[in-house]
């Protein structure tokens, strides 16, 4: 996949400011600090497209980046930090139950993964939160450049067992710093948006 234009639209805090345009859209996920920023502009070859936006306090919002004016990808604000108060976690509920419930040109999700590590209960409880929608959900686990060759396979193996991945989803080892994974990738997000 050849990324020639990406762009932010809008960083969009509720439904009236998702962008208009009906074209598809992939939704990414993951805990702060897990790689997302890295995965998003490793996928469109850019150095600094998407920033880590998840320092606690800050404003919580949904990332809207338009790629070859043909979709969108949707960064999705980082979860499973322990600064956040009581009422931040509300709003940041409500703006996800908004999102994902209502957005029907939301075709599948990405949630992000640290490769080096057993999925965290906050990892299980996004990948149901995802399925629940009824969306498939590639499995991004990402820092694989972290990992041994002999660990690999075991720690990918724990990974699909502890989510309990279905059968529609896929599991993608990826390196943000090798660009492994990348291809598998793309051919999986493309298969979702119908490209
Ligand atoms: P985000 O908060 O999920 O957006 O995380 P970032 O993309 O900002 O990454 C958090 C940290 O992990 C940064 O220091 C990155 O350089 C590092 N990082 C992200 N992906 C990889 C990877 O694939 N390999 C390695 N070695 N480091 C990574």
């Amino acid at each position: 996949m050849k990324v020639n234009y990406a762009d932010i639209v809008i960083s969009a805090a509720s439904k009236k400011q998702y962008p208009k345009a009906p074209i598809p859209e992939i939704a990414l996920a993951g805990r702060s600090n897990v790689g997302k920023s890295s995965f998003i502009n490793k996928m469109i070859q850019r150095k600094n497209l998407a920033r880590t936006s998840s320092k606690p306090g800050k404003t919580q919002t949904l990332n809207f980046y338009i790629i070859n004016d043909l979709f969108h990808f949707v960064d999705v604000p980082g979860y499973g930090y322990a600064k956040v108060s009581k009422k931040e976690r509300a709003k940041w509920g409500e703006m996800m139950e908004e999102y994902f419930s209502e957005r029907e040109q939301l075709r599948a999700t990405a949630l992000i993964i640290d490769s080096r590590h057993k999925p965290t209960e906050d990892d299980v409880i996004m990948y149901n939160y995802l399925k629940h929608f009824g969306l498939p959900v590639m499995v991004i686990a990402t820092k694989l450049d972290k990992l041994k060759k002999s660990q690999k396979h075991k720690q990918l193996k724990t990974i699909q067992q502890v989510l309990e991945m279905e059968e529609e989803d896929t599991l993608i080892p990826f390196s943000s710093e090798t660009g492994e994974g990348k291809e598998l990738a793309w051919k999986t997000m493309l298969g979702h948006l119908n490209m």
